[in-house]
């Protein structure tokens, strides 16, 4: 597989120096240099199970780079199949929160954990990064076991809510929960300063593991596919609709497009509309990011959408075929309770805003899907609200919440968390 750097095109690299490095020179994401190819076989190929299926796609991708890619994928879903859900007229969920941290982010972080084990070879290993609730959990779970590697996460004391801080201070073992006194930006600076420390990098070999790891977006085409497989009966095109954030859940749906699939796009975002904005206007115009109900796509700077312009452009596409749409805290709460009485399926707020502008774009000859990426109960204060239920805890996150956390307090002080990180590799 070759890649450039997307702001420095003389920067090549092969997946593995992408999933190592993560981001290019002058923060330059890595992508692909020529148009893709569509894959051989499409029919056959929803014709298999999941796992044989994405062993497939990822090789295709991939190419031959990586001897061991098929246990590797095969051990990150071992998890199973995503479900497609019926949920409305000629509209579907598919639920991509049955993993771990019951979050669809679980998919990427699973994969790049194993194909960040596979790439390093003897080298140490230390995944760093700092979370203000959801990615942290994901990343937790997706590194735990992994023989070499360890994993520090500092998060803001009292600042994450308490399901949240247990999903990533019970584990133990290589993976450790850091509650910092301060702020997520005093967090956040934390890590910026142990990058910046060269000789403490090289040591432990830091890697931040965040979202725009080629890995993640790679892993996420996958479920794409699934859907289509689950829906070929109807023998309609798909839409699908993605609730955006830093857009990388779309990156992947346009490679599966890239790929073959027969499907169109609809992004659904919530107040923070700077893409919705854009295709409307022509003109990209971040503003400050505003709080909402959907939080984790409360992001006005999306940092895959240069990946998204890419690929539209060496395959051709406009922008302009997108289907769009934007939707306020009110309007959001409105789309829960609409589908609620109407078919009693039940939305959290990221996913009720992909479901409203599915429902506003699907055209007669299409099958809609839309992506369940959250499980609503990991947003139950909001869902039992606004529905007037009481949603029980998945079992999974009910034992969890049950166990005492052991998260190492520390003060927002660089020489206090470098120590702690050479001493892991003891
Ligand atoms: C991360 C996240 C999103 C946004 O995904 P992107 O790939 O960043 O666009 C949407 N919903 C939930 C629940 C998320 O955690």
């Amino acid at each position: 597989m070759e890649l450039c750097n997307l702001k420095d095109p003389a920067e090549r690299a092969s997946f593995a120096t992408a999933v190592r490095r993560g981001i290019g020179h002058g923060q330059g994401l890595f992508f692909f240099t020529r148009p893709l190819e569509p894959i051989p076989g499409l029919d056959g190929l929803l014709d298999m199970p999941f796992v044989p299926r994405s062993q497939r796609i990822l090789r295709h991708l991939i190419g031959d780079e990586i001897p061991s890619l098929e246990d590797m994928v095969a051990d990150a879903f071992s998890f199973g199949a995503p479900p497609v859900v019926p949920a409305d007229d000629h509209i579907h969920a598919l639920e991509l929160f049955h993993g771990p941290t019951l979050a669809f982010k679980d998919f990427g972080a699973r994969f790049m954990a194993r194909a960040l084990g596979a790439i390093r070879g003897d080298a140490p290993l230390t995944i760093l990064t700092a979370t203000s609730g959801d990615t942290g959990a994901a990343v937790a779970a997706a590194f735990y076991g992994q023989p070499g590697i360890e994993v520090v996460i500092l998060y803001p004391r009292g600042k994450i809510s308490a399901l949240q801080e247990k999903l990533m201070s019970t584990l133990g073992g290589n993976i450790h929960a850091v509650s910092v006194e301060g702020t997520f930006d005093q967090c956040q600076d934390l890590v910026k300063a142990s990058f910046d420390d060269q000789e403490l990098r090289e040591a432990v070999g830091l890697n931040s593991a965040n979202s725009i790891n080629i890995s993640r977006l790679l892993a996420q085409v996958t479920y794409y596919f699934e859907a289509a497989a689950q829906l070929r009966d109807s023998g309609r095109r798909l839409l699908f609709s993605v609730p955006c954030g830093n857009f990388g859940d779309l990156t992947a749906g346009l490679i599966a497009r890239a790929l073959g699939l027969n499907a169109r796009f609809a992004i659904a975002c919530n107040a923070n509309d700077t893409v919705p904005r854009y295709l409307r206007t022509g003109r990209f115009e971040p503003r400050p990011t505003v709080a909402t109900l959907s939080n984790a796509m409360d992001i006005s700077r999306p940092n895959n959408w240069p990946r998204v312009e890419a690929l539209a452009k060496l395959q051709g596409w406009s922008l302009g075929e997108f289907a769009c749409g934007s939707l306020s805290d009110d309007e959001t709460r409105a789309a829960m309770r609409s589908l609620y009485q109407k078919t009693g399926y039940v939305l959290e707020p990221h996913a009720a805003i992909a479901w409203s502008v599915l429902a506003q774009h699907r055209r007669d000859d299409e099958e809609g899907v839309f992506l369940g990426t959250a499980h609503p109960a990991k947003f139950k204060s909001v869902v039992d609200a606004t529905l007037g239920i009481d949603l029980p805890l998945p079992g999974a996150l009910a034992s969890r919440a049950a166990l005492e956390g052991q998260a190492l307090p520390m003060q927002p002080d660089f020489a206090a968390l470098r120590q702690l990180l050479l001493s892991l590799r003891g």
